[in-house]
């Protein structure tokens, strides 16, 4: 019988609703769209996940998409350079307003002054930049204007998913005004004929497609609108699936995919893990004194209790009623048996809203994984001391230790039931 099946059985369901290497699958899919800069103040996504949420771009990528895009236009100045049709001193001139536009971007974001605005990552300003630059460059020498219409195309590309259709438009004109000032000049200082033709040929052409190209990038940006509002809900839906209603901490579903996550993990690397069955005492008695809602109340408390005393990487989860999991990845037993301790400790010296001290205990079960054993096992080793504890008068810790199977130098040491 595979792991799975046993699980089935252990756990109750048909088929495992989801494994521990492919939850929510879907949701990372569509999370790509969501590119926005404002970190979410829940907590993250699967805290057994080490990887940093899926869609955001780093900064230095950020960076590295606008410098790719300069220096492609760089590389073409280059170009026309090596084909005799541009001076070097104008190549130098792009160098100097690249180099001096990006430093000043760069104080601005690194200064924080970018928060002032609206749109916090001036893609307006930015590209209203660019293409400013692309007109002095063509003023400078007037067979780049060959490169002006395609990149004036990439840099409102490179600013459509923020610069509102509106706002694209009004740079499309801003372009096409500075490029009929371009072709003024030119003109009054050329009075080249050819020259004009070919500027007044090559405005139209701008004229005509520009806008056309500003109305498809409110298109684009709508979608990638509706797409940022689905990934948002649909990150709300995941993180409410892991949490339980009525506590906040993780729920059977997400623990036990957890558990059997920390397991494959622990068998791929060796190193340890343990893991707590934890179980309120005389619960029902509690119930019967504050009622169910007072009962829900206590073990509310008590899931912050336990959640504030466990390191970040552990895994605190609540298995059904008033029994919980505690997973502690990459953890000997004895630092887990101490955590263990603590949280019964507290617990029991905890003020309880209604209810004398000492009213509301715990019985812990702890032990550590054996490599190569199935969760069935580890979690029914774990839940036995649990029991043993309950069995020992309750309010303590028991610790089961690993019996590794076949070694006949390592025996069953109970600690338990007796109070740590
Ligand atoms: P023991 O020390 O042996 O664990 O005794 P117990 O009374 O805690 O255990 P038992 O399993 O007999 O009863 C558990 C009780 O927990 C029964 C159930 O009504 C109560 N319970 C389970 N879930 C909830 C809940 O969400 N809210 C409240 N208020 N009570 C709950
Ligand atoms: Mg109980
Ligand atoms: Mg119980």
């Amino acid at each position: 019988m595979g792991t799975a099946t046993i699980l089935s059985l252990f756990f109750g369901r048909s088929k495992p609703q989801f494994t521990g290497t492919d939850v929510f699958p879907l949701t990372d899919a569509i999370m790509d769209f969501d590119d926005s800069s404002e970190g979410s103040t829940r907590p993250a996504r699967r805290e057994t996940d080490a990887s940093k949420p899926v869609g955001k771009r780093s900064n230095a990528q950020k960076w590295s998409i606008a410098t790719a895009l300069i220096g492609l236009f760089m590389l073409a100045t280059l170009g026309f350079h090596a084909l005799d049709m541009v001076r070097l001193s104008t190549v130098y001139v792009l160098a100097g307003m690249a180099a001096f536009f990006m430093l000043a971007f760069f104080a601005v974001f690194k200064t924080g002054q970018h928060f002032r605005f609206r749109e916090k990552r001036l893609k307006l300003p930015i590209v209203a930049t660019a293409l400013g630059c692309m007109l002095v460059v063509v003023y400078l020498e007037p067979v780049m204007q060959i490169l002006l219409a395609p990149f004036s195309f990439v840099a409102l590309a490179y600013g459509m998913y923020r610069i509102s259709r509106a706002k694209a438009f009004v740079l499309a004109v801003g372009l096409l005004a500075g490029y009929a000032l371009v072709i003024v000049l030119h003109h009054a200082q050329q009075q080249n004929e050819a020259l004009l033709r070919l500027e007044i040929l090559h405005f139209m052409a701008l004229a005509a497609s520009l806008p056309a190209f500003a109305f498809l990038t409110g298109k684009v940006q709508m979608l990638h609108r509706i797409l940022h509002r689905a990934s948002r809900k649909l990150k709300n839906i995941q993180e409410d699936a892991q949490r339980d209603t009525l506590l906040g901490c993780f729920n059977r579903r997400y623990i036990v995919a957890a558990l059997e996550e920390q397991r494959q993990l622990a068998d791929e690397t060796g190193i340890p893990l343990c893991l707590a069955v934890i179980d309120l005492d005389h619960f029902k008695r509690i119930n019967d004194e504050l009622g169910h809602l007072g009962g829900d109340e206590v073990l509310r408390s008590f899931a912050r209790v336990a959640q504030e005393n466990v390191r970040a990487g552990d895994l605190f989860g609540r298995y059904g009623g008033e029994e919980f999991l505690l997973i502690f990845p990459a953890t000997a037993l004895l630092p887990a048996l101490n955590t263990c301790e603590r949280i019964r400790a507290q617990v029991e010296s905890h003020a309880w809203k209604g209810l004398p001290k000492s009213r509301v205990s715990v019985s812990i079960g702890v032990t550590q994984y054996i490599p190569g054993e199935s969760v069935l096992e580890f979690f029914a080793r774990a839940d036995t001391a649990m029991y043993m504890a309950k069995e020992g008068g309750r309010n303590q810790v028991v610790v089961e230790e690993p019996v590794v199977k076949g070694d006949p130098s390592v025996s069953v040491q109970m600690l338990g039931p007796a109070s740590i």
